[in-house]
């Protein structure tokens, strides 16, 4: 495992894989950009390699068909936001006998983002296990999966690495980091990878003009906020950050100049702690109603700075 943060994990896993204990369904979560499908993936082939080894061998037949994303015995949805036809598909998969060798692994993400009907079909799937058939289930924070499928799986929680070893990890990945890196450590909630993209796609001017429709939210003008976080509900981790940071600010925890161009300057501690606890909430919300229409709900929120 190349990532040192998921060594331990890793290690955790290879053990249950070599004392032949791992359950048949084993749910991986953690912030986004952690790494999860990476070690999905690696337990996937270790499983599936023909060498039996503490972990995949990589030169096998069943691993080269790993690698080429071509192993008839590996289950994927097709696309990121699963649907009825992804569990439906899934169903079939599993009760088909395995091709190659014993096992069959499924590489389910992001099961937090399924809705009621795909969840008890899901469910359903996980109840009764075929043999030899393993499902691995990937679930990105904040939302989480229902809790009758957490509770069929064992639970691998995939913590934020600290900062030092996030540093020297994207240093080692001959990433530039600059003096915004810990503005982008704090929106990307401190996920390596998720930092590595942002400075790789260049998204710092993105960044950038989501912190400026946040100021003009906050001037009661929140229609170009809201479009942003309807189209995109990972920008509403954006908005929490942008409320934390300006709380910082107004409790004078944090000088309002340490990001340069960045304005998180704003309301009162009081109006946006309220503001703050809303967003709370609207996450919950968004947790239990995935087909909530979040832009409109950030109205009242943003009405907390009406002064
Ligand atoms: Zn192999």
């Amino acid at each position: 495992m190349s990532l040192p943060w998921l060594r331990q994990s890793w290690q955790q896993l290879s053990k249950q894989l070599a004392e032949q204990q791992l359950p048949p369904s084993l749910l991986i979560r953690g912030e986004k950009g952690l790494g999860k499908l990476q070690l999905a993936q690696f337990v996937a082939k270790t499983l599936l390699c023909s060498e039996q080894q503490h972990q995949a061998c990589n030169r096998c037949h069943s691993c080269q068909l790993f690698d080429a994303g071509a192993h008839s015995s590996v289950f994927h949805f097709s696309h990121d936001k699963p649907k009825i036809d992804d569990i439906r598909a899934l169903t079939a998969w599993a009760n088909q006998t395995s091709q190659l060798g014993a096992y069959k692994v499924a590489i389910l993400s992001d099961i937090g983002a399924l809705n009621p009907a795909s969840n008890n079909a899901l469910l359903k799937t996980l109840e009764e296990p075929v043999a030899n058939t393993h499902f691995i289930l990937i679930n990105h924070l904040p939302f989480k999966p229902i809790p009758t499928i957490a509770s069929r799986c064992q639970l691998l929680t995939i913590n934020v690495p600290p900062i030092e070893q996030v540093q020297q990890w994207l240093v080692q990945q001959k990433l530039r980091l600059d003096q915004y890196f810990p503005l982008i450590h704090r929106f990307c909630n401190g996920s390596p990878l998720a930092i590595a993209d942002f400075y790789r796609e260049q998204q710092l001017s993105e960044l950038q003009s989501f912190v400026e429709q946040y100021q003009l939210a906050l001037s009661q003008q929140p229609n170009k906020l809201a479009e942003q976080i309807s189209k995109d509900p990972l920008k509403l981790q954006w908005l929490g950050h942008c409320l934390l940071l300006s709380i910082s600010i107004a409790r004078g925890l944090v000088s309002e100049t340490m990001f340069e161009t960045f304005n998180f300057k704003a309301a009162s501690v009081k109006a946006l702690e309220l503001a703050y606890q809303d967003w709370l909430d609207l996450c919950k919300q968004w947790e239990t109603f995935p087909g909530l229409n979040l832009g409109q709900q950030l109205y009242p929120l943003i009405s907390r700075f009406k002064d």
